[in-house]
């Protein structure tokens, strides 16, 4: 009883620790003093959550406390989100509702609790409906005040700082969903210190392993890197400090994450990144000189030093990103003979690169106009917009905003010279669709710098656009194929469903008049009968079909009609009913609910082939890391957790997903196909069947080898037990000379 009481008051003592922490660090803020409201708010949550505890044993406060200050150290927002970020929980956890936050706390604060509390359900729930919807929320609250999603942030990022203590089944769900939705998000809104940490720790949970790879040999070369750094900038300081330039300068190591991420894409070894190491120089502006033209200046400065490399001046000073990153980016190449960017950024632009739009606020509350708020609001329009259309495919649509989340910027000047900022890999049409939904439904082409281009012509940054439209033109469902940004997909979509529905209204009243001549009745099971004849999917498609002439009605319809017609399938071909004898050889079904989320599945020699698939997308093999979705058809496939089908799977089925170990004993063989590049020269072939068969003893399934002026560029297929054996494989083959880049196909 004694010891109970004694730990009661210690964490009595720390929860008022991390309080008093909060005010601290909001105190030291440039906001208004509102210790008062914030405390309320504090001892209003701190009774509502009374008893109740995390995963991680704490007592529940700590959880909105941390989140609450990292509103307000990380992200910069005031006491109205403080609170919020207090309050954040207690109409979702406990018995309070808005109208008591709303009475005790005013409208603002409120405002900002309900629409936490509306998207607290996670943004993918197990149906896809389910999903666009709290997708939909997510993005409307969002549109509605940009604090929510701040907040939101601010909640994800502590969960995701103390996922640790999650079961193992969640951890994937949470971390698929961070990746998918959260990073993306953070980056769109300038707040690039959270999004590399969020992406960090998604990857330290799904690849632990990698990650601790990476982190491993980050460290081992870090003394390397430092020469480089001090060999580099010492002649860099001297110049700056005789210009009398008031800046320090620091060095940025890429994170784990994107490193991976690199290595993954470009199917490059850590070695082979050159790029890990990068250069700031923050200055502060002199008194009366433009903060840009500073820049240039140290620009110019540095290429007194280093000779710059002429296709890598990124000026985001005059043309900030969409997310109000400002900095002028350049590379340079070092006396090693290694190029090295090097970013200049004005304090303030520091600030805002790192904490995003709540630090333009503040220089917006200063008086100063801001072209990246423009941008914001504009973009926010946007999403709006493409909120008011319907969307029936929710991952569609997800993919989309997503699409739209990461995409750089490139600039492209209207006839009459007037700049607009359109995503890179735009296309003609895109445009048209971003200028206006009439231009671009009607759109037929463009000229582009005074010469004809089609609808799907990708434009360059720099490039004079002419939208061409005529009165005649229609949407085209093969537009989709082309349209990037998610207001044309959107827009196109809508076009479409409404001409789909107007050939239906015509299919109806063609299958009217049919029914009439031949003095039928209208029945839903005699016209179900006249689809399935036609073997299509549902009655839609058989009006659609009418309406647009690719089905005339015929006496053989009439039979069908009338039920006198011998079927020529089974009687339910679309559910996917298999036979008897075709189940036998197929996997074992397993019931969902007898499936232990608790536990991974243990992958063994005896049970990977009778009671798992493995999927075909990225044919994972013992020592992968893996996880289990159970699908549709009730089996348990095993996917990669970097297999780009299981993100999408995470995010969109993330209660399916199950934990997976391997518990194998080398007994069964998996055929992996490893890639090489390298010089041809003579015997190279023989060179590498040499090492795989003679000095490994492992067999190849196939071998395909090119040379082409004197490169060549082969896939062999080994049988190999495990991850190990490909390690081992690629290891032997790289000591050949003349190899020269060696992959592991997915
Ligand atoms: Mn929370």
């Amino acid at each position: 009883m004694e010891t109970d009481d004694k730990r009661l008051a210690e964490e009595e003592k720390t929860i008022n620790e991390a309080f008093q922490q909060l005010l601290d660090i909001y105190l030291a803020s440039q906001h208004r003093r509102k210790v008062e409201l914030i405390t309320k708010a504090f001892n209003f949550a701190r009774q509502a959550h009374k008893g109740v505890r995390r995963h991680s044993g704490e007592p529940y406060i700590m959880h909105p406390l941390a989140v609450a200050r990292i509103v307000c150290e990380e992200i910069g927002l005031g006491s109205t989100s403080i609170c919020a970020a207090l309050l954040h929980d207690v109409v979702e956890d406990t018995d309070y509702t808005i109208e008591d936050i709303h009475n005790l706390f005013g409208e603002k604060i409120a405002r900002i609790v309900e629409g936490l509390t509306k998207i607290s359900g996670g943004v993918f729930g197990l149906q896809a409906s389910e999903q666009a919807e709290n997708f939909k929320k997510l993005l409307l609250t969002m549109s509605e005040d940009i604090r929510v999603i701040l907040i939101k942030i601010a909640d994800r990022l502590h969960n995701m700082r103390t996922l640790e203590y999650m079961p193992v089944n969640k951890q994937y769900k949470i971390a698929g969903e961070t990746l998918y939705i959260y990073a993306p998000i953070a980056y769109r809104l300038g707040l690039s210190k959270i999004k590399t940490e969020l992406e960090n720790l998604s990857f330290r949970y799904e690849h632990p392993e990698e990650y601790a790879r990476i982190e491993k040999k980050i460290e081992k070369t870090q003394q390397e890197r430092d020469i480089l750094y001090s060999e580099f900038t010492n002649p860099i300081c001297e110049r700056l400090d005789a210009m009398g330039c008031k800046y320090y300068i620091k060095g940025r190591v890429k994170s784990p994450y994107s490193i991976w991420n690199k290595m993954q894409k470009k199917h490059v070894a850590f070695e082979d990144i050159f790029d890990i190491l990068a250069v700031r120089i923050i200055f502060t502006p002199r008194d009366g000189e433009d903060e840009n033209n500073e820049c240039f200046k140290i620009y110019n400065a540095l290429t007194k030093i280093y000779t710059a490399h002429p296709d890598r001046l990124r000026d985001w000073v005059n043309k900030p990103r969409a997310n109000g990153y400002r900095a002028l980016h350049a590379t340079f190449m070092s006396k090693r003979g290694e190029w090295i960017e090097v970013q200049i950024r004005s304090e303030r632009m520091h600030e805002v690169a790192e904490q995003g739009i709540a630090a333009h606020w503040k220089y917006k509350a200063q008086g100063e106009e801001n072209s990246a708020d423009e941008q914001l609001d504009n973009w926010l329009h946007t999403i709006k917009e493409i909120l008011d259309d319907p969307q029936p495919n929710a991952l569609d649509f997800l993919d989309t905003i997503k699409l739209n989340l990461y995409a750089t910027e490139i600039f492209v000047f209207t006839p009459k010279g007037e700049i607009k900022t359109v995503p890179q890999n735009c296309t003609a049409l895109d445009l048209a669709y971003s200028i206006h939904t009439f231009l671009g439904n009607h759109c037929i082409g463009a000229k582009v710098n005074h010469k004809l281009v089609p609808l799907n012509h990708i434009l360059n940054s720099g490039d004079q656009v002419e939208i061409l439209t005529s009165n005649s033109q229609h949407v085209d469902a093969s537009w989709l194929t082309f349209a990037t940004t998610a207001k044309a997909r959107a827009k196109i979509q809508a076009a479409l469903r409404r001409q789909q529905r107007l050939m239906q209204n015509k299919g109806e009243e063609l299958l009217n008049e049919f029914l009439e001549k031949e003095d039928l009745v209208k029945f839903s099971n005699n016209i179900d009968r006249v689809w399935k004849f036609h073997k299509l999917k549902s009655r839609e498609e058989l009006l659609e079909a009418l309406g647009n002439g690719s089905i005339v009605l015929g006496s053989e319809d009439k039979d069908a009609l009338l039920g006198n017609k011998r079927f020529r399938f089974p009687l339910f071909p679309f559910f996917g009913k298999k036979s008897e004898e075709e189940k036998d050889t197929e996997h074992a079904a397993t019931r969902f609910d007898s499936i232990d989320h608790k536990h991974p599945i243990n992958l063994t020699d005896e049970n990977l082939h009778s009671s798992y698939i493995i999927a075909d997308c990225c044919k994972p093999i013992p020592g992968d890391d893996v996880l289990g979705y159970y699908d549709d058809e009730h089996h348990i496939v095993i996917h990669k957790r970097k297999c780009p089908v299981a993100d999408t799977l995470k995010s969109s089925h993330g209660d399916r997903i199950l934990a997976a170990n391997w518990d194998t004993h080398r007994t069964l063989y998996f055929t992996v196909p490893i890639m090489l590049k390298g010089i041809d020269g003579i015997g190279i072939l023989n060179e590498i069947t040499t090492i795989i068969y003679q000095q490994l003893n492992i067999s190849i399934q196939k071998l395909t080898i090119e040379g082409k002026d004197g490169i060549f560029e082969g896939t062999v297929w080994v049988n190999v037990r495990d991850v190990e054996e490909v390690h081992t494989v690629c290891d032997s083959l790289k000591k050949i000379t003349n190899i020269k880049t060696i992959a592991r196909l997915d």
